[in-house]
């Protein structure tokens, strides 16, 4: 029988799309699959902390493999602003108001060198074990595109002209720093003894 991974989301597109990277390897299940439907405080400092804290909670209620993550953008001459605070920087999940704070921040700044970043907790009997994918570009001083969500109307990834936004979300999903994190945990499973 298929081993079980709940993952800490109640979002059917991302389980989804770890399903299909994962296929094989686990059943992915959510936490509307089992009925978790307690907010999960989100008060790490670090984003190592906040996935742990998703993947304690489903592993502490289920026993059930679990998976935490956690993702943000990290702009260099913001200090790493807006890092974990990426979802809700000005206002929570209103991506044009994050955006617009982010591109007030930097008027005027040259170095526009940022990078998205994902970890990824995963949490068993024997502990939890962390997984980081990252990819770097630059922010643009305006909005380009109409894909995606989040920050990708402005990054343009290193070695593309275009910003996340205005490629496909195949083509994205290609270079994401999901899929690095996602693709480094896969590879771990698939040298499990
Ligand atoms: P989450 O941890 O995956 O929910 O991501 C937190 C926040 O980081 C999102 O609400 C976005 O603002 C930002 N973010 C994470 N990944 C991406 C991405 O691939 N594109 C654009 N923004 C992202």
């Amino acid at each position: 029988m298929t081993e079980e991974l709940l993952v800490a989301t109640h979002n059917l597109h991302k389980k989804e799309e770890i399903q299909q990277i994962l296929e094989g390897e686990f059943l992915v299940k959510s936490l509307t699959d089992y009925a978790l439907h307690d907010e999960i405080v989100e008060d790490g400092l670090t984003f190592h902390e906040n996935a742990f804290i998703k993947a304690q909670y489903c592993y502490s209620k289920t026993g059930v493999a679990s998976l935490g993550d956690d993702s943000g953008l990290v702009v260099e001459a913001l200090d790493g602003r807006p890092g974990i605070y990426s979802a809700r920087y000005a206002s929570d999940h209103d991506f044009a108001q994050n955006i617009a704070k982010v591109l007030d921040e930097l008027e005027g700044e040259s170095n526009r060198k940022a990078y998205f970043v994902t970890v990824l907790c995963y949490m068993t009997a024997d502990g939890p074990q962390y997984f980081e994918g990252r990819v770097y570009g630059n922010i643009l001083t305006e909005n380009k595109g109409t894909q995606g969500f989040g920050y990708d109307p402005v990054f343009v990834p290193d070695g593309h002209e275009v910003t996340f936004a205005e490629m496909p979300a195949s083509e994205k999903n290609k270079i994401s720093h999901r899929k690095k994190a996602l693709d480094l945990f896969l590879d771990h499973l698939k040298n499990r003894v």
